[in-house]
C-alpha cells in the first residue's frame, strides 16, 4: 500500500489555506441593493468550487440583503454563482438591483459579468 503524496501536516496546511484567504479578504463588502459598504463579513467555507480561491459573505447594515463574493478566476467565479444558485434552490436568484429596483438577473455571458468579480479588488456577486 503506497502512501499518499503529502504536503505539510494538516495544521500547517489548513494555516497556508488561512494565510491565501485573508491575503484576498476585501476591505470592505458593496451591498448590490443599496451600495452600502460594510466592514462586517465573514470568510465562508463553500467546499466544491473549482477555481475558486475564497468566498466572502455578510448582511449589508443598511436593507439586510445577503453579500456574497467569489474570489478567483472570472469564469470560475461565473461558474461558482451558477453552482451557488443551485447550491440554494429554485428561490435563489442570483444578480444585482439596477437603480429603477428592477431585479437583474445574473447571465454568465453577459455583461453582469462585469458586476461577477471579474474586476480584481471589486466585490462581486450579490445574492438576494
Ligand atoms: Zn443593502
Amino acid at each position: 500500500m503506497g502512501e499518499a503524496k503529502r504536503r505539510g501536516t494538516p495544521e500547517e496546511r489548513a494555516a497556508q489555506a488561512r494565510a491565501k484567504v485573508e491575503a484576498l479578504r476585501p476591505a470592505q463588502l458593496v451591498c448590490g441593493h443599496c451600495k452600502t459598504a460594510f466592514k462586517q463579513f465573514d470568510t465562508l467555507n463553500v467546499p466544491g468550487l473549482p477555481g475558486i480561491d475564497a468566498v466572502f459573505g455578510g448582511e449589508c447594515p443598511s436593507c439586510g440583503n445577503d453579500v456574497v463574493v467569489f474570489k478567483g478566476a472570472p469564469e470560475a467565479v461565473a461558474q461558482a454563482m451558477i453552482a451557488w444558485e443551485k447550491m440554494l434552490g429554485a428561490d435563489a436568484q442570483l444578480g444585482y438591483q439596477s437603480s429603477d429596483g428592477r431585479h437583474v438577473p445574473f447571465e454568465p455571458e453577459g455583461s453582469a459579468a462585469e458586476t461577477a468579480g471579474a474586476v480584481p479588488g471589486k466585490p462581486g456577486g450579490t445574492l438576494h
